[in-house]
This record gives C-alpha cells, sequence and structure tokens, in this order.
C-alpha cells in the first residue's frame, strides 16, 4: 500500500466508535497513525447509526465502568471544544422498573458505591414530574441528573478530523483481511497489498468474528431496530429525561427525548429534525455482519407500540417516522473485550462492546493509545481482559 509517510509506528483497523478515538488519541501524542476501513466511517454498517446514544454514570452493568465513564465525560467536553460541535447534551436520565430490577438496583448500588448524585422516585412522583411516563404503583426510578445523550456521527466524524489533522493518515474503502506478527512488528493484508508497522490497535465492531484471531472468544452478532416519532410537548428536553425501562417479565427498552443531530450531518439518524427514539435493548435479533442488519417489519413496529401504549402512551400516539436497523456485538457476560490480545501483546483489541460502548469511547480510545504506546494503562480493564473467556480455573 503506498503511503504519503515514512512507516507507520501504529496501524488502527476499524475507524467506527472506537478506532476513531483511538486515531485521534495516538496522532494527538505525536504517534505516526495509519488507520484504515472497509467503509467511511460515520456509516450504517456497523453500531454507531442512529443519531443518539445514552451516556450515564450510575452504571447498572457495573461499578467498575463508573471510574471510566468519568472519565469519558471529561473527554467528550474536551473533544467538543476542540471540535466545536456540541456532542454531549445533558437531559437527565431515569432507570425505571421494580425496585429489585437490574437496572434500578444496579445503577442504585453504583451511585451509592461511586457517591453520584441521584434521586429515587416513586411512580406518582415520576408521573407528575415526567409526563410522557406512566409508571405503575410500585414501580420506581432513578434520576440522575448528569446524564445525557451524544451525537454519534458527530463525534466519530470529529474524532477523526481530529486525527487528520494531528498528522493521522487514514484510508477509508480499505478492507483489512488478515494480520500476523512479525520478528518486527505487526503485518496488516489490505486489499491484496501488506502495511507493516510497530503496533496493531483492531476495533473491528460487527467483525470482530474474523478480525480478532482469538480462538475461544464467543462474540455474537444480534440486530436492534431504533424507531423513531415526530415530538411532541411531554418529550421536550427538560420535561423529559433520556430512559431505560425494565418492566418484570417483558423486555427491556430506551430512549431519548426530542434530539436533533447537528444540522450539518448527512446520514445522522433518520432526519435533520428534532426526533423521539425508542428501541429494545434486550431480545434475540440473530445478525451477520456481511448481510447488515435486517430492516422492521410491521410485527416490529406493533410489538414496540404495545410495550409503549401502557408505559408512554403519548408517545404510542404520537406520529411515526421510521425504524433504522443497527447491530450489537455481544460478549457473553455483556462486558468489553478490552486489552492486548492474549498471543500477540503487540495487538491492542477492542470489541464486543455488547450494545452499551458508545458513551466510553474516548476513554477507550486513550486506553488503546497507552496500550499500544506502552503496554499498559492506568485504567483499571481487568474485568475485560481479552483472555478471560479461555483462561483456565485454578484451585480447587
Ligand atoms: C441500536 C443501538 C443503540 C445503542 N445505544 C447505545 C447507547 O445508548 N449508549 C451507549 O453507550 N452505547 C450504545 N450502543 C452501543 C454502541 O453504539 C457500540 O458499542 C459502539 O458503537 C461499538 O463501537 P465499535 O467501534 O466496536 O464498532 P463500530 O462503530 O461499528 O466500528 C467498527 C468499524 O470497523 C470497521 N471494520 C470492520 N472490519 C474491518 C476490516 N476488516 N477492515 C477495515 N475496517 C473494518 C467497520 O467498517 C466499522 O467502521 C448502541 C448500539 C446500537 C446498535
Amino acid at each position: 500500500m503506498e503511503l504519503t509517510g515514512s512507516r507507520p509506528e501504529v496501524v488502527v483497523v476499524g475507524l467506527g466508535t472506537m478506532g476513531a478515538a483511538a486515531a485521534y488519541h495516538l496522532a494527538s501524542r505525536g504517534v505516526r497513525v495509519l488507520g484504515l476501513d472497509r467503509f467511511t466511517p460515520p456509516h450504517a454498517r456497523g453500531e454507531h447509526a442512529g443519531g443518539s446514544r445514552i451516556i450515564r454514570q450510575a452504571y447498572a452493568e457495573g461499578r467498575a465502568y463508573v471510574p471510566l465513564v468519568q472519565r469519558a465525560y471529561e473527554l467528550w467536553r474536551q473533544l467538543g471544544d476542540l471540535a466545536g460541535v456540541e456532542l454531549m447534551t445533558q437531559t437527565g436520565g431515569l432507570m425505571l422498573g421494580a425496585p429489585d430490577s437490574v437496572h434500578v438496583a444496579g445503577a442504585l448500588a453504583s451511585a451509592q458505591a461511586h457517591g453520584l448524585e441521584h434521586e429515587l422516585l416513586e411512580a406518582k412522583t415520576i408521573r407528575a414530574r415526567f409526563p410522557a411516563f406512566t409508571p405503575e404503583d410500585g414501580e420506581i426510578g432513578l434520576y440522575e441528573r448528569a446524564a445525557g445523550i451524544i451525537r454519534p456521527e458527530a463525534a466519530i466524524s470529529a474524532h477523526l478530523r481530529l486525527a487528520e489533522r494531528s498528522g493521522a493518515e487514514l484510508r477509508y474503502g480499505a478492507a483489512v483481511t488478515a494480520w500476523e506478527a512479525t520478528h518486527d512488528g505487526v503485518t496488516v493484508r489490505v486489499d491484496g497489498d501488506t502495511v507493516t508497522a510497530d503496533k496493531l490497535v483492531v476495533c473491528p465492531g460487527p467483525w470482530a468474528a474474523d478480525l480478532l484471531r482469538m480462538t475461544g472468544v464467543p462474540v455474537t452478532l444480534e440486530s436492534r431496530l431504533q424507531h423513531y416519532w415526530l415530538p411532541s410537548d411531554p418529550f421536550a428536553i427538560g420535561r423529559c429525561p433520556a430512559w431505560i425501562w425494565e418492566p418484570d417479565g417483558d423486555q427491556v427498552g430506551y430512549g431519548v427525548p426530542a434530539f436533533a443531530p447537528p444540522n450539518d450531518l448527512q446520514g445522522a439518524g433518520p432526519g435533520v429534525g428534532a426526533v423521539v427514539k425508542a428501541a429494545f435493548h434486550t431480545g434475540e435479533r440473530p445478525a451477520d455482519a456481511e448481510l447488515g442488519a435486517p430492516s422492521a417489519t410491521p410485527d416490529d413496529l406493533n410489538t414496540m407500540t404495545a410495550w409503549l401504549r401502557s408505559r408512554l402512551p403519548a408517545l404510542a400516539d404520537s406520529s411515526y417516522i421510521e425504524s433504522k436497523p443497527c447491530l450489537y456485538t455481544m460478549t457473553p457476560d455483556g462486558d468489553f473485550i478490552l486489552g492486548l490480545h492474549p498471543e500477540v501483546p503487540t495487538v491492542a483489541v477492542a470489541a464486543g462492546f455488547s450494545g452499551h460502548g458508545f458513551k466510553f469511547a474516548p476513554v477507550i480510545g486513550e486506553i488503546l493509545a497507552d496500550l499500544a504506546q506502552t503496554g499498559h494503562t492506568l485504567h483499571n480493564i481487568e474485568q475485560f481482559a481479552p483472555g478471560r473467556f479461555t483462561a483456565k480455573a485454578t484451585g480447587p
């Protein structure tokens, strides 16, 4: 492959959510970076499309995530300032369900462990304060003022633009077919050509099963639908927070209030005006990366509308616009795969974000830059060790 500069120190494969962040952090530290993507991010073939991603700190998925997301908040602000774009909007966030539901109890445990500002609200208080929601008596909500929404397409574009401005060489339409460790680094095969670098960072999103080259890593690909409606009064930011609702015995749903991507973005969500989004986090919808995520059927929309009818009735009655599919790369434990490759320490991997990775993107980029530069990071990423699925049990 013809490069304009000298041999790169680091090749980043995949310039979506995590790879764009890694390329930016490496380049801004003065590292010679070559970034490769099979498409031109942001795009709708990966895991990042749809116009909005929720960010929150009271983290039901595990307390270990909290310091990472706190660092991500700082980095999102810095990135937005540098790029001159509003990437993060604070809307507040509401976790709804029974007091012992995973999302409410987990968020509370996380908030208490880290001293995060939060309020616990009874159903009648929620109904009065946030009229979009009609929880049943007995359900509660954990409200977190700091929660909000990130603009995913604008965020990826900002990372890529600033990476290039710091000297990164970025190539699009460049599909990597293989990589291998050599005596003096790592060789990457791209479109019948090869590139050699000292280190490799692999962020392949839905193509993780092909590119990680780690035996025994059981990632699976699933698709999810994002449904959009025209906004109405109860869904204005200020009256309606971002939300996740875990009803007893039903699917976990989530959504964001009336929110618009920046006007200059092509393909960011369903259109340039403000829209309200709702989706299911759970549910089995196997997918194939090459075929892409399947589109919505009338049944899919009926299921979503029926779910909303008793919980957000004003949304069920709003003007529906459209539904868009997107992909989740799942790990068996729902935790990320992040760290050095278990057999090749010159390769850092980031994958399997299990439907909740976007909010962490800038801190993941920082971690990947640390790993590629020095082989370690001061962030605690033990829980995400890429080798954990094949590690042998020890002791009795
Ligand atoms: C519907 C939906 C809603 C979500 N909501 C939230 C949310 O509210 N909050 C949150 O934090 N997270 C959320 N997520 C999850 C989050 O968006 C993902 O975890 C994150 O985008 C994953 O980033 P990634 O870099 O792994 O993948 P991607 O962003 O898809 O990037 C992977 C890149 O690798 C490239 N690539 C792959 N293979 C190759 C190859 N061989 N050669 C070259 N390039 C290659 C692809 O083209 C792609 O650009 C949601 C995800 C979905 C689908």
